[in-house]
């Protein structure tokens, strides 16, 4: 870890998608960045999220084409699905591009990387682990994560998320996928096409509800034909677990269209509800909390600072700051 520079222009806490390219488009402009990231370079997107979702599916169209491959007169003998090759792939590729988030290249554009849990220590500094970070503008990308569902025994019964999906090691033969959104539905399919029997729950009448009708129809289509079931309008009521064969199975009672039905599975899913990573304690400078709903990354102020934009090419840069002379 490098030692803080006197004063920065810009520390971003967080570096996900929204810290990286931040941190990378100051620094690019002259700005002097710190870049401060408490678990992986990359964030969600990188490491429990876009990467390893699309690693995921693209393993899933491999399957479903051997699959549909007979229907074009193709005959492929004892293709199988091996699901521990399928997660070292998807590793793989994780780490393939881990490279181009990681903290030397970064540092090679010119940003400070500093690894540890950022908090504000007041409205000019940021504290990391044994370092204090001054700042003219700070800039939160601390994103999201899976929030809890409030389903009684959800907790206690234990359940995936997408911090822990892609740490699977077997293929769950049953699987129930909690909320039909742009996340349950692309799990939903690659599992199914991977080989599990899968049942995707959505509280509200149709999947993805914040699509257009005809698109949702669409995945909905394409989904059955790749073998998930589909429950729209489930209202969940509660999950418990059994000892089942000497396997410890899950039991999903729900109430859908007046009936009550129950879904056994090995693994539950929750593939909705997100909750903002900021602190409750961070407020902006107008003394807004950025907690809540936000899911945005939130740019904070001290509010002893102007409101007044100031460029990063601008005089008080260019006198402070080397790389901000030269830009
Ligand atoms: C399964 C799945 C699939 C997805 N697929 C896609 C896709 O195909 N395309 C797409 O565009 N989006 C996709 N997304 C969404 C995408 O992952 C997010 O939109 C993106 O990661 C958000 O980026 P971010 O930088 O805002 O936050 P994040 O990626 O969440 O990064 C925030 C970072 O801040 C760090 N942090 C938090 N608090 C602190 C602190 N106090 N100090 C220091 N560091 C801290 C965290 O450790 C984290 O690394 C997917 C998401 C999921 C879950």
């Amino acid at each position: 870890m490098s030692e803080p520079s006197s004063r920065y222009d810009l520390v971003v806490i967080g570096a996900g998608p929204a810290g990286l390219v931040a941190a990378a488009g100051a620094a690019g402009l002259g700005a002097r960045v710190a870049l401060v990231e408490r678990h992986k370079m990359g964030g969600d997107c990188l490491n429990y999220g876009c990467v390893p979702s699309k690693a995921l599916l693209r393993a899933a169209r491999a399957a479903a084409a051997v699959r549909e491959a007979p229907s074009f007169g193709v005959r492929v003998e004892g293709a199988r699905v091996d699901f521990p090759a399928v997660m070292e792939r998807l590793r793989r590729v994780r780490d393939g591009i881990a490279v181009h988030d990681s903290p030397e290249r970064f540092r090679g554009l010119g940003v400070e990387v500093f690894l540890g849990e950022a908090s504000f220590a007041n409205a000019t500094s940021v504290a990391v682990p044994g370092k204090t970070l001054e700042f003219r503008k700070a800039l939160i990308a601390t994103g999201a994560r899976a929030a809890p569902l409030p389903i009684p025994g959800l907790s206690e019964t234990g359940f995936l998320t997408n911090e822990s999906v892609f740490s699977l090691e077997s293929l769950p033969a049953r699987l129930a996928v909690i909320g039909a959104g742009p996340v349950g539905c692309e799990l939903a399919q690659a599992f199914a096409r991977l080989g599990a029997q899968v049942v995707l729950l959505e509280a509200l009448p149709r999947i993805l509800p914040r699509e257009h009708e005809e698109a949702a129809r669409r995945v909905r289509a394409a989904l059955e034909r790749d073998g998930v079931t589909i429950l729209a309008g489930a209202k969940i009521e509660r999950v418990s677990s059994r000892e089942a064969s000497g396997k410890r199975e899950k039991t999903i009672s729900l109430e859908q269209e007046g009936s009550r039905r129950e879904i056994v599975a090995d693994e539950v899913l929750a593939g909705v509800g997100r909750a903002t990573r900021a602190a409750s304690t961070w407020t902006t400078s107008s003394g807004r909390r950025t907690g809540g709903s936000s899911r945005r990354a939130t740019s904070a102020r001290p509010s002893s600072s102007r409101t007044r934009p100031t460029p990063w090419r601008g005089s008080r840069s260019r006198t402070r700051s080397s790389r901000a002379g030269s830009a």
